[in-house]
């Protein structure tokens, strides 16, 4: 009786931990991480900002100066509320916590973020999900549908999508906002490669959406640091779930340096935009290969063998995502993260001899 197994929940024993595979020595595509770090200079003065940090005091509990920052940086309107979380993930988290009312449910998209249904679980929150249709668009009356029977508590969404990387249609996501009773979770953690594509100006327009980004994506990904905006009255509960100083002294000080010289993070996002269409033109050059279209920093390419691909990459060195097993839809397909301009060189070569 004393052991783990009588004790934990089911749905926590049935649960796998998220995955994250040993990446020594591959060339890393496989997380959709920024290939660049600072620049030298940079990150020198980074360290001696980072040395005159108190550690031995708690964060600043309201973050006043790190929100005027991200707002700056990912354009944030005054007239709207942020919460800060230890990544998007943990936002995730605070969200289905603060919802699962006993019966409640979860409803999202497949495929999509693994984290969702996890999320659900871990809360004890209920889940449904409506299959994509076959390129990835929302099947906008499956989700309707969806939508008007299970009466969701709170519907993700992101946009644009993981692992697929396309942009739903704007209004198919806003049809959702307007038909649900509960909220609506926009997750927009690759807008710095989305084009521009967001649904920012719709937040604050509607009592039922919220939008959450992080820097993740960004470059920024080892200082765990996301955010949620929207309507005050969603942001006050939310913030009761929030563990207190969730986001440390280090996190809160390196993100105002690099936010604040967002011209290098920019050059960056530039430089991996140009890479993801010379990915996308030799994948479209490769015989058998068919490649989805991309608004994120990483390409979804359906390969004629996929499990024999992914093992002939990491033979060569080299580390993506294969999705086999996890989705009818994703059979065969590889996420290939955008690199550097080498790296992608390297991929392009591997995917030559291994695909
Ligand atoms: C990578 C990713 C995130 C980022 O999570 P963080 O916890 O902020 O690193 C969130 N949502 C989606 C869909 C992602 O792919």
């Amino acid at each position: 009786m004393k052991d783990a197994e009588h004790w934990v929940r089911g749905e926590i024993r049935a649960l796998t931990a998220y995955h994250v595979t040993p990446a020594a020595g591959f060339v890393k595509l496989d997380a959709m991480e920024s290939p660049y770090s600072l620049p030298p200079d940079m990150a020198e003065e980074l360290g001696r900002v980072l040395s005159g940090v108190g550690i031995n005091r708690y964060p600043d509990p309201t973050a006043t100066q790190l929100k005027r920052v991200l707002r700056e940086s990912m354009g944030i309107p005054d007239r709207l509320g942020i919460l800060l979380g230890n990544g998007s993930d943990e936002i995730l988290m605070m969200i289905a916590m603060a919802l699962a009312k006993p019966g409640a449910v979860m409803l999202s998209v497949e495929p999509s973020f693994v984290m969702y249904r996890m999320s659900a679980a871990m809360a004890g929150l209920g889940y449904e999900s409506v299959p994509l249709r076959d390129d990835f668009s929302l099947d906008l009356p499956a989700l309707l549908e969806a939508v008007h029977r299970a009466r969701p508590a709170v519907t993700w969404l992101a946009y644009p999508n993981n692992p697929t990387g396309n942009l739903f249609a704007r209004e198919d996501v806003l049809a959702v906002v307007k038909a649900s009773p509960g909220l609506v979770v926009v997750d927009e953690a690759y807008y710095p490669y989305s084009g521009g594509a967001t649904l920012l100006d719709e937040v604050g327009r509607h009592p039922n959406l919220v939008l959450v980004r992080t820097v993740s994506k960004l470059g920024l990904a080892g200082l765990r640091l996301g955010l949620v905006t929207g309507p005050d009255d969603w942001l006050a509960e939310f913030d009761k779930l929030r563990l207190p100083y969730n986001v440390n002294v280090l996190t809160d000080a390196a993100a105002r340096f690099v936010l604040a010289r967002r011209d290098v993070l920019d050059a960056q996002v530039a430089r991996i935009n140009e890479e993801r269409a010379r990915l996308e033109a030799a994948l479209d050059g490769m015989p058998g290969v068919r490649r989805y279209p991309s608004a994120a920093n990483f390409v979804l390419a359906r390969l004629p063998d996929g499990p024999r691909a992914f093992e002939g990459l990491k033979a060569r060195g080299i580390l993506v995502r294969s999705f086999q097993g996890s989705h009818p839809l994703l059979a065969d397909c590889l996420r290939l993260t955008v690199g550097t301009p080498e790296e992608n060189g390297k991929l392009i070569d591997a995917l030559r001899q291994a695909a």
